[in-house]
């Protein structure tokens, strides 16, 4: 089957990680359209994924825009569109990653008519978009979509509940490979110069924005043990640089500048989580999937998780994780005080978390579901 994948991002966030896993298999007639330029492209054409950027300029249309500035930009979608629909016609089915590649997807599905498949990556809740954008990202779906592939439960009820077709819609989790998250000794040894040595390490992996919730993070270390020090993974990805300096002054106020390390946009993951402790999510929102909780669990590492969402579905609180009420650093304090205490406990439980994430995510699998799902519907 040949596939046009169309993402609109440029920047690896968590969906076009999970693109990078979903397209390999199809690699070799497929193509992966971007709508930016930036270093998700160059990880593509690591993997050996056909890519091409087919937008010249940034789309400025936002999840919280309204119905004027969305009208205004599809003046500026118009170019690109024309060059979606033509590329098209090369391919049996478009795959859009995103919410904009929706949109552009739709346009293209109907003149070039070729069936289109939306991934849904989001919570479609107007706590993360606008009413305008729900709307359309609702009604494009219904009517142009044939199958929406929701990352978790969490996000098809969402779809439901805002009027999305219960018959077109399937879950299927974000896959990863096992092999990828077992790290050794000199793994860890390379880290040396973060100074982490000695100390009980809470590891946050996202990127810096108000809704993932640093913030809460960095209240809770404040009431933690001196031992305790946080690295905070990733970078703002979509401009939030208001919340970065944020971030920085919380730190400064709370005189605790030898127990944050920002170390901004990391690919070494799994040999970071191998040096933490503990991972913590702290999203403030619904977490639609929640990839990072995955991928601590495939490490071996205990996670502490806000209880929203797609976490649910990942985390049963005792048994392979914990879960805390999202934006209560109080609780999440006592967390991982617990766990620096309780260190057989805690052991067992993320042993338990790898075992099963091993079983339920393996990209393997989820790559044939998504296969079963193309071949049967298309
Ligand atoms: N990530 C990364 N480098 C960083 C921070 C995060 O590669 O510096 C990855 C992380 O390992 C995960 C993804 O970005 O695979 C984030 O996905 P998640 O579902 O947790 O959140 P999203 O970005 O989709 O909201």
């Amino acid at each position: 089957m040949r596939i046009f994948f169309l993402d609109q991002s440029g920047k690896p966030g968590g969906a076009e990680l999970c693109l990078i896993d979903i397209a390999k298999p199809y690699s070799h007639r497929a193509l992966v359209g971007l709508f930016a330029d930036g270093q998700f492209k160059d990880l593509l054409q690591q993997n050996h994924i056909p890519v091409e950027v087919l937008a010249t300029q940034t789309i400025q249309v936002r999840k919280e825009s309204s119905l004027a500035q969305g009208l205004k930009s599809l003046k500026q979608l118009a170019p690109l569109i024309t060059k979606v629909i033509k590329k098209a016609r090369e391919y049996d089915l478009i795959y859009a990653n995103t919410q904009k590649a929706l949109v552009v997807g739709a346009f293209a599905s109907f003149f070039s008519r070729r069936p289109l498949v939306y991934h849904l990556h989001d919570i479609l809740s107007t706590e993360h978009f606008s009413q305008t954008n729900l709307r359309i990202a609702i009604n494009l779906a219904n009517r142009c979509a044939s199958l929406v592939i929701a990352n978790s439960q969490a996000s098809k009820t969402a779809f439901i509940q805002a009027g999305g077709r219960s018959d077109i819609v399937e879950v299927v989790y974000n896959g990863f490979d096992p092999k990828i998250y077992q790290t050794d000794e000199s793994d860890i040894n390379q880290l040396q110069q973060l100074g982490l040595q000695g100390k009980f390490v809470v590891g946050h992996f996202s990127r810096l924005a108000p809704w993932k919730g640093q913030h809460i993070l960095i209240d809770a270390l404040a009431k933690c043990p001196p031992e305790v020090t946080v690295i905070l993974v990733g970078d703002a990805l979509f401009g939030e640089q208001d919340y970065v300096k944020q971030l920085h002054q919380q730190v400064a106020d709370l005189g605790l500048e030898n127990r944050v390390k920002f170390l901004g946009f990391r690919s070494d993951i799994p040999q970071l989580m191998a040096a933490c402790n503990l991972v913590a999510h702290t999203s403030t929102s619904p977490e639609p999937f929640g990839r990072v909780i995955v991928e601590a669990m495939l490490c071996g590492k205990p996670v502490v998780a806000a209880k929203a969402g797609g976490v649910m579905e990942l985390v049963e609180h005792g048994l392979n994780g914990f879960l805390v009420a999202p934006g209560e650093p109080q609780e999440l304090a006592q967390v991982i005080i617990t766990c620096l205490q309780e260190t057989e406990i805690t052991a067992t439980i993320a042993n338990n978390a790898r075992t099963t994430a091993s079983r339920r995510f393996d990209v393997a699998t989820i790559n044939q579901q998504i296969a079963q799902l193309l071949s049967h519907r298309f």
